[in-house]
């Protein structure tokens, strides 16, 4: 078997960022713990322990030290309880995923309905729409469009993970339903970078 590897692939930066924050956190010798694993990798999260960083699958599980908040980002009630816990929160959210989280934020504030390209039950997308106020349509593709949307102004952001293909399609199902129709492409570079390397393969 032949194994190919693309000229973009490995650890994102933001992930890349979250590890070394968590470990930089330990260092201190206090009890740090993250919010959920950092990263989708057995032998990297074992590598974390190792250094003291342990995981917390909720909040309840964190009761003193640090808590490190994972790339994907969460809502601001999580980080609110956090500090009312007393705990040291270290918020390692990337910060492509806090460029969602504005662009989120200022399209409701503009008056806009919110539509979300995403996968509804991923923490990324949990997190934008806590930051969104909680209005907003999730969607991960043309047929999760509702027959009426109930406005002709719609405001548009992307889970970074998505693809640009998905997101256009979803654009063009929407330009004829609405007279006002503001996108703001929030997918990451480290994204489009990786899909760009897969095409090539
Ligand atoms: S937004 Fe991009 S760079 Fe940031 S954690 Fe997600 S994939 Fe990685």
């Amino acid at each position: 078997m032949r194994v190919e590897v693309a000229r973009h692939a490995g650890i994102c930066y933001g992930v890349e960022r979250a590890l070394k924050l968590a470990e930089e956190a330990a260092e201190s010798g206090a009890p740090v713990r993250t919010l959920g694993p950092l990263i989708h990798n057995p032998q990297a999260v074992q590598a974390l322990r190792d250094k003291g960083v342990e995981v917390a699958a909720s909040l309840e599980d964190a009761s003193e030290g640090t808590l490190v908040i994972r790339s994907h980002g969460v809502s601001p009630a999580i980080i609110a309880a956090a500090g009312e816990k007393g705990l040291d929160v270290v918020d390692a959210t990337c910060p492509f995923v806090r460029k969602a989280h504005e662009a989120a934020e200022v399209l409701v504030a503009e008056g806009y309905t919110l539509v979300i390209v995403g996968e509804p039950d991923h923490p990324e997308v949990e997190g934008i729409v806590a930051h969104a106020g909680g209005a907003a349509l999730v969607v991960e593709d043309v047929a999760d469009l509702p027959a009426t949307l109930g406005t002709r102004r719609v405001g548009v952001v992307v889970q970074t993970t998505q693809s640009a293909e998905r997101l256009a399609e979803i654009v063009e199902a929407l330009l004829p339903r609405c007279t006002d129709l503001r996108v703001i492409n929030t997918i990451c570079s480290a994204t489009a970078k990786r899909q760009e390397a897969a095409h090539e393969l």
